[in-house]
C-alpha cells in the first residue's frame, strides 16, 4: 500500500490551490453576502480543466481520475466551499450522468461543451414531497409522437437558474415503481422550461440554488438519457461516485476550517500565553487534524476503488457520512475556538460553521446514508 500522490497529483494539489487562494480567497465573503454565482470564474475553472475533470480528453474533458477530482473539490471547498459545491455538482451529477449513460450522439453535443465549461450542467433529482424518498417524485413523463411531454417541479437544484444543460428524471410509467422513472437532458430555452424561485440559503450562498419548472415542455425521443425506466437506477449510481466528492468537499472544508483555527489559536493570547498553549484548546486541534486525516484515508480509498472500476457504494456513503460528521464538529470547534470572532464575519469561521452543514444533507442525508451502509453490511 502506497499512501503517497504521485508528483503529478502533487502539482494538480499546488495549481488548484493557488488558483484558488489568488482568484478565489479575495471574494469569498462578497460573493457569500450577495448570493452571487461566481460565473466569471467558470473560464478559469475551465482552463484548469475543473469543469470536465474525469471526461476523457477526447470529450473535451482533463481526463483525470477520481482521486485527483478529491483533490480539486478538496482545494476549492478549503477555500469556498460554495464554488467547491458548484463544480462537484456540473462534474459529479450532469456531466457525470452523461458521460457514463448518454449515447455517442448525446455525448457529442452536450457533453464536450459541458466538459470544456462552455456550459453549465444541473441534475434534478429531488422534489418537494420527494426528497429522500426521491422515488416518489411526481414529475412525469408523457410519450408523444414526437417525444416526451414533461410536467412538473424539482426543487433544490444547484445551477437551477445558471445551468445551461438539466438532467431531469420523471415518471415514464407509473405502475413500474423505480423501473418507471427515466432521465431527460433538457436544454435551457426549452419552451416550457423555466426556473422557479432561487432559494435563499444558510450556506453555500454563492452556489445557484432553485427550482426547475417543467410545464408541458415537449422533448425529442433522443433527449432520453439512458434506456427508458433505468433513470432511478442509473441516478443512483451516479450518486454512488458523486458522494465521493461531497465527502472531498468535506474534507477540503474541514481542512480550511482546521487551518484557521490553528492560526488564531497560536496569534490569540488570553492570560499571558496563547490560547494554543491551553490544553482545552490543542486538544480540539488534535481531535481535529486526526479526524480529517481518517476522513481524507476514507475518501481516497473510496475513489481508488472508483479508478479500479468497482461498485462504490458501500465505501462512498461511508466516505460521507464520516467526512462530512467530522467536518461538522471541525467547523463547530473553529467556531469555538475563535470565541466571540468566530460568530462575527471578520473571520472565516461562521462561514465554514453555515456551510459544513450542506455537507451532512445534499446527495443523501446522514440518515440515508447509513440507511444505505446497513443495507450494504446486513445483505449476505
Ligand atoms: C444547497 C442544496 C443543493 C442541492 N442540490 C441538489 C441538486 O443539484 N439536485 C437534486 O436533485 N437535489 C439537490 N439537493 C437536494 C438534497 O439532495 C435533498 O435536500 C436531500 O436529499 C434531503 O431531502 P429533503 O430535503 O426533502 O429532506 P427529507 O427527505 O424530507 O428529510 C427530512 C429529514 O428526515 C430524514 N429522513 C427521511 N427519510 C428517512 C428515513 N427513511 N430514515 C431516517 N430518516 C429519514 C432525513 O434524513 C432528514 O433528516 C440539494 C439540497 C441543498 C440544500
Amino acid at each position: 500500500m502506497d499512501f503517497r500522490l504521485n508528483d503529478q497529483q502533487t502539482l494538480l494539489r499546488r495549481t488548484v490551490r493557488e488558483f484558488a487562494e489568488a482568484e478565489i480567497r479575495p471574494h469569498v465573503r462578497e460573493w457569500d453576502e450577495a448570493q452571487h454565482f461566481p460565473g466569471e470564474l467558470v473560464p478559469r475553472l475551465a482552463e484548469l480543466g475543473l469543469m470536465g475533470i474525469q471526461i476523457p480528453d477526447a470529450y473535451g474533458g482533463a481526463g483525470m481520475c477520481a482521486l485527483d477530482y478529491c483533490i480539486c473539490i478538496e482545494e476549492l471547498a478549503r477555500v469556498d466551499p460554495a464554488v467547491a459545491l458548484s463544480v462537484a455538482a456540473h462534474n459529479g451529477l450532469a456531466v457525470a450522468h452523461i458521460f457514463m449513460f448518454g449515447t455517442e450522439a448525446q455525448k457529442q453535443r452536450y457533453l464536450v461543451p459541458l466538459a470544456r465549461g462552455e456550459k453549465i450542467g444541473a441534475w434534478g433529482l429531488t422534489e418537494s414531497a420527494a426528497g429522500s424518498d426521491a422515488a416518489g417524485m411526481r414529475t412525469t413523463a408523457t410519450r408523444r409522437s414526437l417525444g416526451w411531454v414533461i410536467n412538473g417541479t424539482k426543487t433544490f437544484t444547484t445551477h437551477g437558474r445558471v445551468g445551461h444543460v438539466v438532467v431531469a428524471m420523471a415518471v415514464t410509467e407509473r405502475a413500474r415503481g423505480t423501473h418507471g422513472i427515466s432521465a431527460f437532458i433538457v436544454e435551457r430555452g426549452t419552451p416550457g422550461m423555466s426556473s422557479g424561485r432561487k432559494e435563499d440559503k444558510l450556506g453555500m450562498r454563492a452556489s445557484d440554488t432553485s427550482e426547475v419548472i417543467f410545464a408541458d415542455c415537449q422533448v425529442g425521443g433522443d433527449q432520453m438519457l439512458g434506456e427508458e425506466g433505468h433513470g432511478f437506477t442509473d441516478a443512483l449510481q451516479v450518486l454512488d461516485a458523486g458522494r465521493i466528492g461531497i465527502a472531498a468537499l468535506a474534507v477540503g472544508l474541514a481542512q480550511g476550517a482546521f487551518e484557521a483555527a490553528r492560526r488564531y489559536a497560536l496569534e490569540r493570547t488570553q492570560f499571558g500565553q496563547p490560547i494554543a498553549s491551553f490544553q482545552a484548546i490543542s486538544w480540539k486541534l488534535v481531535d481535529d487534524a486526526t479526524a480529517i486525516e481518517a476522513a481524507r484515508l476514507l475518501t481516497y480509498r473510496a475513489a481508488f476503488l472508483e479508478d479500479q472500476g468497482q461498485r462504490v457504494t458501500r465505501e462512498s456513503a461511508m466516505a460521507k457520512l464520516f467526512a462530512s460528521e467530522a467536518a461538522v464538529r471541525v467547523a463547530d470547534n473553529c467556531v469555538q475556538i475563535h470565541g466571540g470572532y468566530g460568530f462575527v464575519k471578520d473571520y472565516p469561521a461562521e462561514k465554514y460553521f453555515r456551510d459544513v452543514k450542506l455537507t451532512t444533507i445534499g446527495e443523501g442525508t446522514s440518515e440515508i446514508q447509513r440507511l444505505v451502509i446497513a443495507r450494504q453490511i446486513l445483505s449476505s
